[in-house]
């Protein structure tokens, strides 16, 4: 956990700010303009938007991952905007910029590099870029504890699950159940799921998400993420970890502690509520999103997953126990597969079975240095497209 700063305002970066969670995290700031400062936003390339986002809050610094509209963004801003190109530039914003609080919100696992910035620095840091845990969680974990920021989560489960572990020891806990709205396959035969189209995959039924993470709730790779992320972030046995398919997405995640006490996080699906909630941690203020209404009968569901539908799910916890690399290669197979799925060149049946085959062929590392973390993400980015 280490500690947190207290400074007001907390001065803020943001990873990923003109994607889903970044717009949303600029909602929250605004509420709360003498308490968060942004100092910093980084993004691939809507560099119009970008560049909108940076003049509204006056932000002093920024980077654009890609280069082709750099002369573009800079002749849109402030000439004393300082502005970082390139991946190397957006490490460069981490490490250089005087910052209390990091949000990762960046997609995928372009995400790993800055965020390993901000760790290392001992900032606190917000995070919703899960794959950053699942390609690096054995390095990531330590080195903050070694460097002192604070980890907090913004997946809405992992956040539930943070909060809940705030009502017992860590050596209390005995199960930690994540819950899924299922997607919007969640009745679907496996046949039926196998040849789904691409609006249908885009079409979920509870929570609204970038295009990258609204596929992977499809075919549940999400949760098989998230499986690895939680058994990182609390330090549990994956024998410890459950899923449970709750189609309103109302309780976020639960914790069973050992006297059989269950403690939930309940609320509304708006990643507005968690994103706050990282950011000012360990206090809690007004939110802006809609507050749960009880005032209509409403009842909450629960269903075991169904793992032969979904295999993916089978596959997280599979990569979760390997550990090593396997969490690396699973997540740059899936990334591709669902690229290519975009693209039209893949069944969506085919993201879990590329993913599936990719992570068999591999051959594990047990402690893999960060380096060749990166290699094993590249070696299965590059073999996904031997599989078709
Ligand atoms: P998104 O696609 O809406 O936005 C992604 C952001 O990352 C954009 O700002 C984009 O410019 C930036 N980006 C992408 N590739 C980049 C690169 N190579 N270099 C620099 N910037 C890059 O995605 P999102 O839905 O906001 O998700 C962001 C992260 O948060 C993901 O890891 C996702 O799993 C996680 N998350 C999202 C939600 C949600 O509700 N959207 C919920 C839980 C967790
Ligand atoms: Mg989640």
């Amino acid at each position: 956990m280490g500690r947190y700063s207290r400074t007001m305002p907390k001065r803020i970066i943001i990873l990923g700010s003109t994607g889903s969670i970044g717009r949303s995290a600029l909602e929250v700031v605004a509420a709360r303009p003498n308490e968060l400062k942004i100092v910093g936003l980084a993004a691939r390339n809507r560099w119009e938007d970008l560049a909108q986002q940076a003049k509204q809050f006056a932000v002093p610094r920024i980077a654009l991952a890609d280069l082709t509209h750099l002369d573009a963004i800079k002749g849109a801003l402030p000439p004393q905007t300082r502005v970082f190109a390139g991946n190397d530039g957006l490490v460069e914003l981490v490490a250089s910029t005087e910052a209390d609080f990091v949000l990762a919100a960046i997609v995928g696992a372009a995400g790993l590099p800055p965020t390993l910035a901000a760790v290392e620095r001992g900032l606190d840091v917000g995070l919703a870029n899960k794959e950053s845990l699942v390609v690096a969680g054995a390095i990531l974990m330590p080195l903050a504890r070694e460097r002192g920021g604070a980890l907090i989560p913004v997946d809405s489960e992992h956040s539930a699950v943070f909060q809940a572990m705030a009502c017992g020891r860590a050596e209390e806990v005995r199960r930690i159940y994540l819950t899924t709205s299922g997607g919007p396959f969640r009745t679907w035969s496996r046949e039926r799921i196998a040849r789904a189209g691409l609006k249908e995959a885009l079409n979920h039924p509870t929570w609204s998400m970038g295009p990258k993470i609204t596929i992977d709730s499809a075919t549940m790779m999400n949760k098989a993420l998230e499986i690895i992320e939680a058994h990182h972030l609390f330090d549990v046995e994956v024998d410890q970890i459950e899923v449970l398919v709750h189609p309103e997405s109302i309780v976020h995640s639960m914790v069973e502690f050992k006297d059989g006490s269950v403690i939930a996080q309940l609320g509304t699906p708006d990643m507005k509520t968690p994103i706050q909630y990282a950011m000012t941690f360990p206090r809690r203020v007004s939110g802006i999103s809609e507050p749960l209404s009880w005032s209509k009968a409403r009842s909450l569901s629960f269903e075991p997953p169904d793992m032969e539908r979904f295999p993916a799910l089978r596959l997280g916890f599979e990569a979760a126990r390997m550990g090593g690399s396997a969490g690396a290669v699973l997540n740059a197979a899936n990334e591709v597969a669902v690229q290519r799925f975009r693209d039209g060149r893949i069944a969506f049946g085919r993201i879990s079975e590329i993913a599936e085959d990719v992570l068999q062929r591999h051959t594990r590392m047990a402690q893999p240095t960060l380096a060749e973390l990166f290699e094993a993400d590249a070696w299965a980015r590059n073999e996904v497209d031997g599989c078709l």
